[in-house]
């Protein structure tokens, strides 16, 4: 049995993209746990916040982490995953975590080109780049500590899958 594999990075980082290509090539299946959120509850993350706020919606975040953590498995992680504490230890302790490094201003280029689908509420009001920017250094530290290692996502995909793969256990990367 292989350990899951947890993506965790700012909206924009690739998490869905690049963990979908990484499944993939490595043969697993993929997971995205807003995508498991929307789907089990019917709802739209934006319509969840509404309902319950962000501390509603993280608190379900972490629900459906434990809900789809399974061997063999590529897990893509909603951009806030590691706030808390306890997800960061449950990801680090139970497979390997991968954070997906990129550099605000091409997080920004990503979202302004490609609106995410859902359209999941600004955390500020505020425009998309200086709201990344504030996300990210207030993030920053906590991706660091929930990794096991960084990766340049700014490359390609399939250049970021590669490099994924090599840091990967040797067993699971073969
Ligand atoms: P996340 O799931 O981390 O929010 P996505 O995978 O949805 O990120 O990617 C956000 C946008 O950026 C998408 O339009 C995607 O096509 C693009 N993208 C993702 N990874 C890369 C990459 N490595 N290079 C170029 N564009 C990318
Ligand atoms: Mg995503």
């Amino acid at each position: 049995m292989t350990e899951p594999v947890f993506l965790v990075g700012a909206r924009g980082c690739g998490k869905t993209t690049v963990g979908k290509a990484l499944a993939e090539a490595m043969g697993s299946r993929f997971v995205d746990t807003d995508r498991w959120l929307t789907e089990t509850t019917g709802m739209t993350v934006a319509e969840m916040v509404a309902r319950d706020g962000w501390p509603g919606f993280r608190r379900r975040e972490g629900e459906a982490l434990a809900a789809v953590t399974a061997p063999g498995l590529v897990v893509a992680t909603g951009g806030g995953m590691v706030l808390a504490e306890a997800n960061r230890q449950y990801m680090r302790e139970r497979g390997t975590v991968i954070y997906l490094k990129a550099p605000a201003h091409i997080l920004a280029h990503r979202l302004e080109a490609f609106p995410e689908e859902g359209q999941r509420p600004t955390l500020t009001g505020r425009p998309i780049a200086d709201e990344i920017v504030e996300i990210l250094h207030a993030r920053e530290a906590l991706y660091h500590q929930a990794a096991h290692h960084v990766i340049d996502a700014a490359r390609a995909p399939q250049s970021v899958v590669a490099d994924i793969l090599a840091a990967l256990p040797v067993a699971r990367a073969s």
